[in-house]
């Protein structure tokens, strides 16, 4: 290229960048104060605000403000974003809400008409972690994955955009969009499924596809890779690995824009299937799985990339929420990324060039003997972690030390605020499993958590059973099953200065800090807690009756400080309602609540019914045998049992109580759809009649013997609702 080429080269991008300056949104706010404007509170989403009017000296007549009922009932996962007087939020499969924020009056709801087919292949819920807001518009993404540009007066459609690459895969959206200059960018869910993970980005105006990531290569024998960057990454991947399924690596939450370098961060998710061995036989790092890869927001070329877990096995996703700050590492002063993912380590990371600062770990670990200081790569174990090679019992475990719950950074104390969870779970490679297949789920690991593995060995194959009462970290679940604890870290060492526990290991709520010292944190036992952020001491306890997983925001509207949160139980695992928990106690209505000093009392929802003796059973065909029930139950727990864990409570049916019109109905609900507008999904491409007859045949066996069970212990005087573990496949 010559000197004129090049001159006019520049001139061009000069122009360019005139042009785009016009659609430039405003730069993110470096601190939350009167306003929230994104999900993360500010540009560098650190959950903390400058709010000071609620104080440990005032905090005791913290009380509710407004309510809204959603009219939903699965979980809602978002933070809210306020903005001048105005909330924005998203529930239930992405539905947006606008709310008046000091009055609570809704200025308008948005409900996307989503296909629930896609319900077949969210591993998760049909949750959704928030909004993006600029340039006067809403952005939010559908469970379907579909991205919606929202007028944010009126809640219509300006443009819509459908994120999937590929109707044949799993694909589904989870997280909120992060608008980069120009563009809105989001990522996808899906890999627990056959998806293989991308981020996309688009005009904010438009709707215009900008640029694409894909977050894993594609098969190499279909030619050169989509993005000049994976040609790099498929060296780091078996040429034979299983590209039919995916590879996974589906951003599927934190994505951050740095203003600073002008790159978008995403973390990324895991491998599918999950074992290396059935994914990338010959091994290798894969890149980019479980990764932070920083693109560049004009381009989405890489411009660096930390893998937090090469060749992960464990579904060790790098998808919780980042934190972008400034801290003084060795003496020196430098921007980095906070990122406590699943694996259980604590990274500092330098937001410049990718350099990893500072990992500390923060649970028990022990799928790796540490960090290699020189090449700040994890040193493989497979001694304690390789489950290929025997049932193992890994630290942490699948649902992570930390996963999409936002923890909070104080800068002035330089303190990280998160709800931490210290457990391990038993892996094994499912014996006698078919490959995985298209949409299927990722089915190779069979696990039980940390709480489960004593009580229910008894119950796996003897050879599996004898393997692990050899193994050395069976005596360490022993003697702590699980910790989930509310924690004070110095992130630079790693080290908790206070703890809090929390009662059970799904008890793991977002967090917020302010300036006034302050850290609020919700439960799932129903209660905001507000805590004294330099010692953990509980200043004030709020019953609410509605379980709380998601983050409180703060904001300021006429001069009154709010606290809001969004309320219902759900997410991983969310068929399995904990005991202890209001939603079991008293249903899962989705609610926002907001908090004022001097406010009133929440409104507690009516507990609900006792359970009942489960309905009888009717009759199994006649050709129904213990062979057939026995087939039905594996065709059960291959496909159905991630949303119908048939517990007491549980918020999708508990098929063991089954009425006669759902028994009669059956073939029709399973293979043509239906129950399709309430969420369960049609399955004849998958099943044919013969197979749901089976199934069927299961659950009537199940329901019969559970209510031979119930009736026994009516007449006994024991209550119904005793907890009933059951082994899941996958997760
Ligand atoms: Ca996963």
């Amino acid at each position: 290229m010559g000197p004129g080429v090049k001159r006019l080269a520049l001139l061009l991008a000069l122009a360019l960048a005139a042009c785009s300056a016009g659609n430039q949104a405003p730069p993110q706010q470096a601190q939350a104060g009167d306003n929230w404007t994104n999900p993360g509170g500010d540009a560098g989403k650190s959950h903390h605000s400058t709010l000071a009017d609620i104080s440990p000296a005032n905090v005791g007549t913290l009380g509710l403000a407004w309510q809204a009922e959603l009219g939903t009932n699965r979980v809602l996962e978002a933070t809210p974003v306020v903005i001048d007087g105005v909330m924005y939020t998203s529930g239930v499969a992405g539905r947006a809400y606008a709310f008046d924020a000091s009055s609570g009056k809704e200025l308008w709801r948005f409900e996307p008409e989503v296909d629930m087919q896609v319900n077949r292949t969210v591993c998760c819920d049909m949750a959704n972690r928030g909004v993006a807001v600029a340039n006067g518009k809403v952005y939010v993404a559908a469970l379907d994955a579909k991205l919606y540009a929202l007028d944010a007066k009126s809640g219509k459609v300006v443009w819509q955009a459908n994120t999937v690459d590929d109707p044949q895969r799993g694909i589904n959206s989870t997280g909120a969009p992060e608008v980069a200059g120009s563009v809105v960018v989001i990522g996808n869910g899906g890999a627990e499924y056959d998806v293989r993970g991308y981020v996309s980005a688009y005009d904010l105006e438009t709707g215009k596809l900008a640029w694409r990531f894909h977050t894993v290569p594609r098969d190499p024998k279909l030619g050169p890779q989509d993005h000049p960057d994976l040609e790099a990454a498929v060296k780091t991947w078996d040429p034979d690995s299983r590209w039919d399924v995916g590879g996974g690596g589906t951003p599927w939450d934190a994505i951050n824009y740095d203003p600073d370098t002008g790159l978008v961060i995403v973390g990324t998710g895991n491998g599918g299937p999950y074992h290396t061995a059935r994914r990338s036989p010959k091994g290798g790092d894969q890149l980019y799985l479980s990764s932070l890869v920083a693109l560049d927001a004009k381009t989405g070329r890489v411009r660096w990339y930390y893998q937090e877990t090469p060749g992960d096995n464990w579904d060790f996703t790098a998808t919780a929420p980042m934190i972008l700050t400034r801290m003084t590492i060795d003496g020196q002063d430098r921007p980095v990324v906070l990122h406590a993912p699943k694996n259980g380590f604590l990274y500092i990371i330098d937001r410049r060039d990718g350099k990893l600062l500072k990992a500390s770990p923060i649970v028990r670990v022990n799928w790796t003997k540490g960090i290699d200081p020189q090449t700040g790569k994890p040193i493989p174990n497979p001694e304690a972690a390789d489950y290929a090679s025997g049932p193992k019992i890994v630290f942490p475990a699948t649902p992570g030390a930390r996963n999409w719950h936002p923890g909070s950074y104080d800068p002035g104390s330089g303190l990280y605020f998160a709800p931490v969870q210290d457990m391990g779970n038993l892996l094994f490679m499912t014996p006698g499993r078919k490959p995985m297949t298209r949409k299927m789920l990722n089915n190779d690991a069979a696990l039980l958590f940390g709480p489960m593995i004593a009580p229910l060995l008894g119950t796996l194959p003897p050879p599996i059973a004898d393997a692990v009462r050899k193994l050395p970290a069976l005596a360490e679940v022993q003697r702590l099953p699980f910790s989930s604890e509310l924690r004070a870290i110095d992130p630079v060492t790693g080290k908790t200065r206070w703890a809090v526990p929390m009662q059970g290991w799904q008890d793991r709520g977002g967090v917020l800090t302010t300036a006034s010292g302050l850290l609020f944190q919700g439960n799932l036992a129903g209660h905001l807690r507000v805590f004294d952020m330099k010692t953990g001491k509980l200043l004030k306890e709020i019953a609410t009756g509605s379980s709380i997983l998601a983050a409180p925001m703060t904001y300021r509207v006429g001069g009154v400080q709010y606290v809001a949160v969004m309320a219902a139980w759900g997410g991983g695992g969310y068929p399995y309602v904990p005991a202890y928990s209001a939603a079991y106690k008293h249903g899962n209505i989705g609610r926002i609540l907001v908090f004022r000093l001097d406010g009133g009392p929440v409104p507690i929802p009516p507990e609900l019914p006792p359970l009942e003796v489960a309905p009888p059973a009717p009759a199994q065909a006649p050709e129904v045998t213990p062979a057939t029930i026995a087939r039905g139950q594996a065709l059960f727990f291959g496909n159905c049992v991630l949303c119908h864990s048939n517990q007491h409570r549980s918020i999708t049916p508990d098929l063991r109580r089954m009425q006669p019109g759902t028994h009669d109905a059956f073939r029709q609900i399973v293979l043509e759809g239906l129950l399709l507008p309430n969420g369960m999904p049609r399955w004849d491409d998958v099943l044919k009649p013969a197979d749901v007859d089976a199934i069927h045949a299961y659950l009537i066996d199940a329901q019969g013997k559970t209510r031979a069970d119930e009736l026994e212990k009516k007449r006994r005087g024991l209550p119904l609702d005793a907890p009933s573990l059951t082994v899941l496949s996958s997760f």
